[in-house]
């Protein structure tokens, strides 16, 4: 069994991580989407939100899923039976960044990391512009799916 996490905060879920999910499933017999919970952090949507919104949008898929976890993504790769981790990379930013996390976690525990390039018409999109948009009541009906865009503000 091919088992990878998708491991992010998902305050909310956008275009772009659906994008990824979606273009990954072939690749894959399950695809978990691990939302890490760190309690330092302040989200704008609280864990029920973010769950509900993924499982509203990948219901009718059962190779995918979403749990929530806490501490150390490959402890919880390990855990679970996951042996790939699945990021997606924007630009060179994003790539430099995961980079020294994705050999740090195969150092350390022989899980690799598969990227896969986002689409460039969803390259743009990040939760935290999603964010500012809605807070400020901006129309984030083009950047989020359904789930999210429903939202009343
Ligand atoms: P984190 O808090 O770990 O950055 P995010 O929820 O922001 O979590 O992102 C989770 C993953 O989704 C990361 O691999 C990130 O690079 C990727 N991602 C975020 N936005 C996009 C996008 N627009 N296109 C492709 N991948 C994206």
């Amino acid at each position: 069994m091919k088992r990878a996490i998708f491991p992010g905060s998902f305050d909310p879920i956008t275009l772009g991580h659906v994008d990824i999910i979606n273009r990954s499933v072939d690749l894959f017999d399950e695809i978990i989407i691990a939302i890490g919970l760190n309690y330092e952090k302040k989200y704008l949507f609280n864990i029920e939100q973010r769950v509900q919104f993924i499982k509203d949008t990948f219901a009718g898929n059962p190779k995918i899923k979403v749990q929530t976890y806490e501490g150390l993504t490959i402890h919880y790769c390990q855990e679970i039976g996951a042996d790939y981790i699945l990021r997606g990379l924007r630009n060179p930013a994003d790539f430099e960044f995961e980079k020294a996390i994705a050999q740090t976690n195969r150092n350390l525990s022989g899980i690799e990391t598969v990227f896969l390039l986002t689409s460039a018409n969803t390259a743009f999109i990040s939760s935290s512009i999603v964010r500012d948009v809605y807070r400020h009541g901006g129309d984030i009906s083009s950047l989020v799916p359904d789930s999210v865009a429903k939202l009343k503000q």
